[in-house]
């Protein structure tokens, strides 16, 4: 599949790719130097994200031009359905022009939703007059296809905006194993339930919107399935994840209606699951971490866990098959690229990768060390895509993620040439608004010096 997918998705459209050179593209299969043959047939996607408000102000081309000639950009991505201030972690951004910052409406779409295509909940376009009157993801595409840049879009952590379930889906808001609402660890709002028809209903919406009207390479999200402690999300992880089952079935959901009657059909009583989990969640924690258990020994202790956590999973299988299926069945070739935001563990969150990878077609690895400027998690990052490229490499197309708003470009150049040799098939760099140029400049040496030295110039 991997195989397939590269060539599919991505190298009929790296050949004229303006950053690659014309030397090597025009190179046969394999290259002329040992480098070349050993280590890259086919030239990386090196991906990059972008906001419509980075477009607005800075310009389109302006953008593609920084992005394609500072960090050898090939395929960029734009991101809808966002929360929250930018720039992400604070500050102010770099080089936009018009502003400092930027809070941005909750869970918005920046393109002319097709309405047909929608049911009972419909997306909700941005009202922001600067914003309002350009379909973003039509001149986006419009300008990445004159360069012959792989295109895509991306739907952010949570498809709709918290504060509409009250109003248009009470019944869809994830309970937790005390019947009180989940609340996001990142935003601190309720989260939706994947077993509501309707919230099913408006994502196979999102997705066949998007594949019928805008010729898209691929659609990637992050959407967040499970909620888990934010201090697990990213990085610095415990080796062993007995304080995620410990706490997944009250930090967590779904005990709603609809996750009830979707357990009824697969043999599952999920009522009779709650009562038991409660007792669980009820237990002193601390002695059970005190007693050096592990996860794995948790889980077979307490066979109802195990069976509540891959129901979740078997929930998340499904709105992905939805949403695939959908958008396949208006375009056939789009790449769904899933953004895998949890380093490991992420079967606690809703996400177990070997079955998950049925329904997706690539993905992008979140691994984030750059910002923290420290060498060594660079050198702990390398190893740990080495074995996510065991885990998903012989089955999908996936990128490793770069952040790119750190402040030492030099730990940036390093993780861009090192990570090359993980057995990734390119980049996504995180994000453009946020990221001095002196980064987006150390990218580029750091490919210049990667398995992948001969595409670049
Ligand atoms: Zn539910």
């Amino acid at each position: 599949m991997k195989d397939r997918i590269t060539r599919r998705s991505f190298v009929k459209k790296s050949g004229v790719v303006g950053s690659l050179t014309s030397m090597v593209t025009s190179m046969p299969t394999f290259g002329r130097t040992p480098d070349v043959k050993a280590a890259s047939a086919n030239p990386p996607e090196i991906s990059a994200s972008v906001f419509p408000w980075d477009l607005a102000d800075e310009g389109l081309e302006k953008v593609l031009d920084n992005l394609e000639e500072m960090s050898g950009a090939n395929s960029i991505y734009m991101c809808n359905l966002s929360q929250k201030t930018r720039p992400f972690r604070g500050g102010d951004y770099p080089h936009n022009p018009v502003r400092k910052s930027y809070t941005c409406e909750d869970c918005r779409v920046y393109w002319q939703p097709d309405m047909k295509y929608y049911g009972k909940i419909k997306p909700l376009r941005t009202e922001r007059e600067f914003l309002a009157k350009t379909d973003w993801v039509k001149a986006f595409r419009k300008a990445t296809a004159k360069r012959g840049m792989k295109t895509g879009v991306e739907l952010f952590h949570a498809w709709i905006d918290p504060s509409r379930f009250a109003k248009e889906l009470p019944d869809s808001i994830q309970i937790n194993v005390f019947g009180k609402p989940v609340i996001t660890h990142n935003y601190q709002n309720p989260a939706v339930c994947h077993n509501s028809p309707a919230f099913q209903e408006y994502a196979v919406g999102l997705y066949s919107d998007l594949a019928a009207n805008y010729d898209l390479d691929y659609i990637q999200t992050c959407l967040i399935p499970y909620v888990l402690p934010t201090k697990y999300l990213t990085q610095n992880l415990p080796p062993d994840p007995i304080e995620w089952a410990l706490v997944a079935a009250e930090k967590g959901g779904c005990f709603c209606g609809h996750c009830k009657a979707a357990a009824k059909k697969s043999g599952f009583d999920l009522e009779e699951a709650r009562k038991e989990l409660l007792i669980l969640a009820k237990q002193d924690k601390q002695a059970i971490l005190d007693s050096g258990i592990l996860a794995e020994e948790y889980l077979k202790q307490n066979p109802v866990l195990k069976r509540w956590l891959d129901f979740r999973c078997a929930s998340v299988n499904n709105l992905y098959r939805l949403t695939s299926t959908a958008a396949k069945s208006f375009k056939p070739d789009i790449d769904i690229r899933w953004n895998h935001y949890t380093r490991t563990h992420s079967y606690y969150s809703g996400v177990d990768l070997p079955s998950f990878m049925n329904h997706v077609d690539s993905i992008r690895a979140n691994a984030f060390v750059e910002h923290q400027d420290k060498l060594k998690l660079v050198y702990d990052k390398v190893k740990y895509l080495e074995n996510f490229e065991k885990v998903v490499g012989e089955r999908v197309h996936w990128v490793a993620a770069l952040d790119i708003r750190g402040k030492d470009p030099s730990i940036l150049e390093k993780s861009a040439e090192l990570s090359s040799y993980t057995g990734c098939d390119g980049y996504a760099l995180s994000h453009y608004g946020g990221a001095p140029f002196e980064n987006l400049k150390a990218v580029k040496r750091g490919l210049l010096k990667s398995k992948w030295a001969a595409y670049f110039k």
